[in-house]
Order: structure tokens, then sequence, then C-alpha cells
């Protein structure tokens, strides 16, 4: 079996007066395009994980999240187009008794959901807790949170190959950062990468992308987290509703309009010389907005 996938991803040039004014150009990589539930980068990310899988006769895939984890569902379903169970390890108790719109997506994709108490959660990487898991899992192969593995970083890095050779920045929006160290392995070192953390003091990744990382043309800017991760605040709901309204394109809370109300500021600030391309990469994640539905006008 094999996961259907759109193919025609294109990217979106944005037209706004203030833009043009300053000679820049400004697009959007719309990945969020690729597959209704895989949507963005986790496919990218799950797909070399998926082929380790199978290369180890793992019948079976296994990951961690919580209850508005993008990277659950994409994984519950790429499981289910491939013909393999799942398991979600699931942060929190109390996620249990009232199940999010993303929990109910990766029950009805047939994911086996564990709830755990964070303090369990928080051995999700340890090499004991993990051989546990294999002994309870025997079928299981084991992703990390947020598909943060070198199979991971691999998978992204095809996802520079969707970005013109006339690019001068790309911006990403970062959770574990893995999508952006694979983009970054994947362009040539001319191009300038800026990542927004979408967690408060997300600085702190800083030193676990630059070990990721060969080149130093990049940079964190960790000014637009609107209050920590899956925090809102009405000036990025307003600014969602007017994107959607100006370019009909949809964005998601969680990671994409922080990133482009980013990327807006920093063109009005002049942070991008005159005759910049930047490309912003639409990583999906639209499933997310189901939470914050009623302020949106898409
Ligand atoms: C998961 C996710 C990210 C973050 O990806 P990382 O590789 O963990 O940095 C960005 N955007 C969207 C929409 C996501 O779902």
């Amino acid at each position: 079996m094999a996961i259907e996938l759109n193919s025609d991803i294109a990217i979106d040039y944005i037209r706004e007066d203030f833009i043009q004014q300053k000679n820049i150009r400004l697009g959007l990589l719309r990945l969020d395009k690729i597959h209704p539930v895989i949507s963005g980068n986790k496919w990218f990310k799950l797909r070399e994980n998926i082929r380790a899988a199978q290369a180890s006769k793992c019948t079976s895939l296994l990951t961690f999240g919580g209850a508005y984890s993008n990277h659950l569902v994409a994984t519950a379903a790429a499981a289910r187009a491939m013909d393999m169970t799942s398991t979600g390890m699931v942060r929190g108790l109390h996620a249990r008794d009232h199940l999010t719109p993303t929990l109910e997506a990766c029950l009805d994709m047939g994911m086996a959901l564990h709830f755990v108490n964070r303090e369990e959660y928080g051995r999700k990487d340890d090499a004991d807790y993990l051989h546990a898991l294999s002994l309870k899992f025997p079928a299981a192969y084991v992703i990390p949170e947020g598909g943060n593995n070198r199979y991971g970083i691999a998978g992204a890095t095809a996802i520079a190959a969707f970005l013109p050779a006339t690019v001068s920045h790309v911006a990403v929006a970062i959770g574990t950062g893995t999508t952006f160290a694979g983009i970054r392995k994947g362009l040539p070192n001319t191009v300038n990468m800026i990542g927004f953390p979408v967690m408060k003091g997300g600085g702190y990744l800083g030193d676990h992308i630059s070990s990721l990382c060969e080149t130093e043309n990049w940079t964190l800017n960790c000014d637009f987290h609107f209050g920590g991760f899956a925090k809102h605040q009405p000036a990025l709901i307003s600014f969602m509703n007017d994107f959607y309204k100006a370019h009909q394109i949809p964005l998601d809370f969680v990671y994409t309009a922080k990133m482009m109300y980013g990327i807006y500021e920093l063109i009005k600030k002049g942070a991008f010389p005159e005759g910049s391309e930047i490309i912003g990469v639409h990583t999906g994640g639209l499933q997310g907005n189901a939470s914050v539905s009623s302020f949106l006008c898409y």
C-alpha cells in the first residue's frame, strides 16, 4: 500500500503594498496541500522512519505526542495507509477525560492511545524506557516525539527541492527544529534561513540546531511566540483572519501564523534587504485550528 499525495505543490506569492514597496518578493510553499491529514512537514519527517520500520520488519508504529499533536495524527494516518497498526503515547492522564478533535481523529484512524502521566512521558527518550516499550510492543518501530531523529531530518531535507533557485531567505516555524535542520542541509549555503520557535524561550533550541547543522547561515527569532506553545492572542487571530481574507490561504495558530506574523513584522522593520526573495514554508497543521475555529472566518 502507498500513501496518495498531491504532487502539485506550488509557491503562492503574497501581494501586499508594503512588501512590493520594499522591492521584496514573499512566497509561501504550500506543503499543507500535500495530504489532508499527513500534512506539511509531517509526511517528510515520517517518510524515512517508515522506510526504516519496514526494513526492520516492524508492522506497527509507536510514537509520542500531546493532545493536539499534528505528528500523532499524521502517524496514525500514515500507518493506516501503509497497512500498519499504530500506538500513540499521549502526554497527560487528563487528556483521556476530554478527548480533543486530534485524539478523536487518531482513534478514528485505528491508533491505540496510551495515556501516560507527565513523569513517564518525560522519559520518552531514555534508553531503558524505550527498551521496556519494545518488550511491551514487540511489533512496533518507535518514532521519537515530533519525528525528531536522523530519519526525520533526512526526510525533511527533501523539502529544499521545492524551493526556487532565486530564493534568498527561507523561513520555517520551529517545534523540535527537525524540519528546520533538514531544510538547512538541503539548501546551498548562500541561502539565509530564519526559524521562528513557537514556544516561549525557544532560544534553547539553538544549541540543538547547531549540533544538526553544518553551516552557520541561519538565525532564530524568538519574538513571536504569542505567550507560548499553542497559546494565542487577539492580534494573532486577527492576523489569521485578515491574511485569509486577503490571500485565501489558511494558516494554523500554533505554527504557521506565528511565522507569517513574524515575517510581516521583520519586513516592515526593514530586516530584509531590497531584492530579497523570502519563502515561508507552510508546514500544514491546519487540523489544530479545530480548537480556535469559533474565532476564525475559515
Ligand atoms: C510539527 C510542526 C512544525 C514543527 O516542526 P519541527 O520539525 O518539530 O520543528 C511546524 N509547523 C507545523 C504546522 C507543524 O505541525
